[in-house]
């Protein structure tokens, strides 16, 4: 009698353990749009610390079309950002202006035209909290004006 109250006890916290470990995944929104100005709408973005996922959003607000001011959104650490668009301009359109399965690229986005939106997931396990990321868009000539800093937590 006592000892199967116990184990009833023992799978009860179980149950519980395995809920709050699923109750804490946090999809954290993020929404950024890019114009024909060669403009981001932000020039910095803040993940909490508590977010165990980032919902990325990249609206182009403008007319142009993709090949003319096509934009992306690639996530690097800030040390990796200049080589990383320096590579993304030879991996040329077909790619995004991505380098192909680069270890570097933490995220990115599709590049998208005029009127159009794009969004990606990416997990929060590939940031360390208080690290140094850029995010920018890497269609040759852009990144020089289209970047800004991401934070994560801190
Ligand atoms: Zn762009």
């Amino acid at each position: 009698m006592r000892t199967s109250k116990l184990l009833t006890i023992l799978a009860l916290a179980g149950a519980l353990s395995a809920f709050s470990s699923f109750a804490a995944a946090k999809t954290c929104s993020v929404e950024i749009a890019g114009n024909d100005q060669m403009q981001f709408d932000k020039t910095s973005i803040a993940i909490a610390a508590d977010c165990t996922e980032v919902e990325l959003t990249l609206k182009h607000t403008g007319k142009l079309p993709v090949t003319a001011m096509g934009h992306n959104w690639v996530l690097t650490k800030t040390a990796d950002f200049q080589s990383v668009a320096t590579a993304g301009a030879s991996a040329g359109p077909a790619n995004n202006y991505v380098p192909k399965d680069d270890a570097r690229v933490i995220a990115f986005t599709k590049l998208v035209g005029g009127g159009e939106s794009t969004s990606i997931k990416f997990s929060t396990s590939k940031l360390e909290k208080g690290g140094d990321y850029t995010f920018f868009c890497s269609f040759p000539g852009h990144w020089s004006l289209m970047k800004g800093k991401l934070t994560f937590g801190g």
